[in-house]
């Protein structure tokens, strides 16, 4: 990509992570906001000079600020991903409030301040921006009263996003993935009474009967950002192996 810039969210670990390894082997130069610091360290040991970590908290705009700032200093601002999120497990019955806040400030208001930080920082350039979303955004999941709300807002805010900039040579689309074998997802493994129960569960959750690899949707998200989808606009890529394509749950 011409060493053309890209500001990557919740890149120390998981997809972000992956998105930042597989754009640098394409020839971006990626900054990666998280704020994990140590696994930001760690990554620009393996990854070199072609990534430059910014500790921050994606809930505040500030910090998106300053890693548009690393971006333009370094090369062409082309190109935003919208990563970083959390999951805590949350029912509209027994609705815990401090759980509500921390989903919605990372998830929406934190995706939502990177579209506004990102717009801005891309207009002249013109650039892609890409959501991370999730099949949550699609379909009833247990415990995902909150997650599932903010995966929503993050597909219309998609949408909104790609008809208001596209005249600015702005194009913004999101990525819909199943389960993937992350941090995030090793998290809930852990904290189950029977990971490998829990673990087959996931598997079996997509016609392709396996996890997904975290590299699998940072290829999605590469595609989205580059030349290749260049009139691909407004639109949620859903990366699930068939899972929400799937009605009847068919034997093995
Ligand atoms: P992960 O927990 O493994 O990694 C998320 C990264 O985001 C971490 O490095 C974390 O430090 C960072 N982060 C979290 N909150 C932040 C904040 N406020 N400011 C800055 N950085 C922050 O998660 P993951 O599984 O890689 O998920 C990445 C994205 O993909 C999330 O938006 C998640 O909702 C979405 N997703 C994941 C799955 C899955 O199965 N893992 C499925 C669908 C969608």
């Amino acid at each position: 990509m011409d060493n053309n810039a890209v500001v990557v969210t919740g890149a120390a670990n998981g997809i972000g992570a992956a998105i930042a390894r597989l754009l640098v082997e394409r020839g971006w130069t990626v900054i990666g906001l998280d704020r994990d610091e140590p696994r930001l360290q760690s990554l620009q040991v393996e990854l070199g000079t072609a990534f430059t970590p910014v500790a921050g908290d994606v809930s505040r705009r500030a910090d998106h600020e300053r890693a548009r700032q690393k971006a333009i200093e370094q090369s062409r601002l082309t190109g935003w991903v919208n990563n970083a999120g959390i999951e805590r497990p949350t029912t509209a019955r027994a609705l815990d409030e401090d759980d509500l806040q921390a989903i919605v400030q990372v998830n929406l208001i934190g995706t939502m301040l990177g579209c506004a930080v990102a717009t801005e920082g891309l207009r002249g350039a013109g650039g892609a921006i890409v959501n991370m979303s999730s099949i949550h955004s699609l379909a009833g999941f247990p415990e995902s009263f909150v997650y599932a709300a903010t995966k929503g807002g993050i597909d219309a805010m998609t949408r909104q996003l790609a008809v208001e900039e596209a005249a600015q040579g702005i194009r913004c689309n999101a990525v819909r993935p199943g389960a993937v074998m992350t941090p995030l997802t090793q998290s809930f493994l852990a904290a189950s009474d029977d990971p490998e129960a829990l673990l087959a569960e996931y598997a079996d959750l997509h016609p392709i009967r396996r996890l997904i690899e975290p590299v699998e949707i940072a290829r999605v998200v590469a595609f989205l950002l580059s030349d290749e989808a260049s009139f691909v606009n407004g639109e949620s890529i859903t990366v699930d192996g068939g899972a929400t394509a799937r009605c009847y749950p068919y034997p093995t």
